[in-house]
């Protein structure tokens, strides 16, 4: 733990240019509401204010990352720029082979067909609807073996994306190591709130891993925050660099899917990263089919020269202090305000408990749903909703899924607000507070089939 007194923090940067705002009136925005279903997803971004839908490819790139754009080397084969991601990938991350792919979901895909036989079963630190989705789609059920605690939106437990061993075990008991083709392990856990995986327990999953002959694979996605919550949560860490706390986390695992979106301070890009010499082989051959040529994957040169400097940016400490920073400044002011949230604040977003925030609503009022609506009302800040809608559909009884958490995510996208965007963000949730009583909820008026919170709509309840 850092012992020294909190004393205030700037920005670790200054800006150099800008992209002017505006506000819709009141009366504006709710016709925007309207035309988009009650929907957060289907708003178009210029009628949002402050836009805390997603931290994904919303970052704002440094200017070293924009002089790296121009040197993009656009070849169809070989470019440079793919040789320094590889490189990049190998000595920060440590895997040994590399596949880019479009975003996270395009290595997901390669992995999930190439591992999951019909009929297996993938073990995960919580669902993250993409993941699972490929998981599922490539004939795997996933089986949640994280920690009791992260279910639990008040528990203060540091590390509530711990795997849960005796769920584990349970499993490979119940159906046999050799029908589980990997464990899925996140770092951080979005869905539980941003919270974070310890090492230790890292080091104690891939040891009963290991024994069984079962693989691991890291969904590294925002794997460099995770980083820094060991370093300041763990002991042992506090005096250990972010790059070489990520190389040590890499290292229990024997491949990794990417969303560059995310850590890696870029607006698209992703990849897979392996140790396998075989699996690698299957996927380098099989993104040709899905994403692009091996060396490119569905991105430009330029993509990828951006995505090879964000890593080493990412690893920054002063980067990564200020990023969490900000996240904890917006969630500490909510939490004296009353506001119920999600605790201990996680690494990317403020996740407002919508089942404490609006308990007059039942879960299929949807009032995560409802209540990302209202903060639009309220002032043109834009959340997602993450609960009942997001969780989807059980595929073999039809009815939803009934998540525990029903959330409202106020996601942070890097070095992009300020901290006068961050109060703002505050003053806004405080105000929905205030009339909370009086807020109805909504009824699900279309539904399509797959991932369906991107694009459901929704009209209000009388
Ligand atoms: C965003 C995300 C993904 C998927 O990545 P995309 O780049 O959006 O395809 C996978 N896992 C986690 C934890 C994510 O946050």
């Amino acid at each position: 733990m850092d012992q020294s007194p909190r004393r205030s923090w700037a920005e670790p940067f200054k800006i150099k240019m800008v992209e002017p705002l505006k506000m819709l009136t009141q009366e504006e925005r709710k016709r925007a509401l309207t035309g988009a279903g009650y929907n957060t997803f289907l708003l178009r971004s210029e009628d949002v204010y402050i836009d805390l839908l997603t931290d994904s490819g919303t970052n704002a790139m440094s200017d070293w990352q924009w002089a790296g754009m121009m040197l993009g080397d656009e070849a169809y084969a070989g470019s440079r720029n793919y040789y320094n991601l590889e490189e990049a990938v190998a000595r920060y991350y440590g895997y040994k082979y590399l596949v880019p792919t479009h975003q996270g979901r395009g290595a997901e895909h390669l992995l999930s067909r190439i591992l999951i036989k019909p009929g297996t079963y993938v073990p995960g630190n919580m669902y993250f609807t993409t993941t699972r989705l490929h998981q599922e789609l490539a004939g795997g059920t996933f089986v949640d073996v994280i920690v009791d605690e992260a279910h639990d939106p008040a528990n203060l437990n540091p590390f509530k994306g711990n795997v849960d061993l005796n769920k584990l075990e349970t499993l490979v008991k119940k159906v046999g190591a050799d029908k589980i083709p990997y464990l899925s392990v996140a770092a951080t856990v979005n869905m539980a709130g941003g919270q974070p995986i310890s090492m230790a327990n890292l080091k104690e999953v891939r040891k009963y891993c290991r024994s069984k002959g079962i693989r691991m694979v890291l969904d590294a996605t925002r794997a460099v925050e995770n980083a820094y919550f060991i370093k300041v949560r763990e002991k042992g860490y506090a005096n250990v660099s972010l790059a070489k706390i990520l190389r040590e986390m890499c290292s229990y695992t024997d491949a990794a899917t990417m969303s560059g979106k995310k850590d890696l301070l870029v607006n698209i890009g992703g990849f897979l990263a392996l140790n396998e010499k075989d699996v690698f082989e299957e996927a380098r051959n099989m993104v040709v089919v899905y994403e692009g040529l091996h060396t490119y994957g569905g991105l430009a040169g330029r993509d990828m020269e951006a995505m090879a400097r964000g890593i080493v940016e990412a690893v920054s400490e002063d980067h990564m202090r200020a990023r969490i920073g900000q996240v904890e400044y917006v969630g500490e002011k909510l939490i004296k305000a009353g506001i119920p949230i999600v605790r201990p604040i996680g690494g990317h977003a403020v996740f407002l408990d919508a089942k404490v925030f609006l308990p007059h609503l039942k879960q299929v009022s949807f009032p995560a749903q409802t209540l990302a609506a209202e903060l639009y009302l309220e002032s043109g800040l834009r959340s997602m909703e993450r609960g009942i809608v997001s969780a989807g559909r059980n595929k073999e009884t039809g009815d939803h899924y009934y998540p525990k958490l029903e959330l409202v995510r106020l996601t942070f996208p890097r070095r992009v607000y300020t901290q006068a965007h961050c109060d703002v963000s505050v003053e806004t949730v405080e105000a929905v507070y205030q009339r909370r009583s009086k807020i109805k909820g909504l009824k699900m008026v279309y539904e399509p089939k797959y991932l369906r919170f991107f694009q459901a709509r929704f009209e209000p309840t009388r």
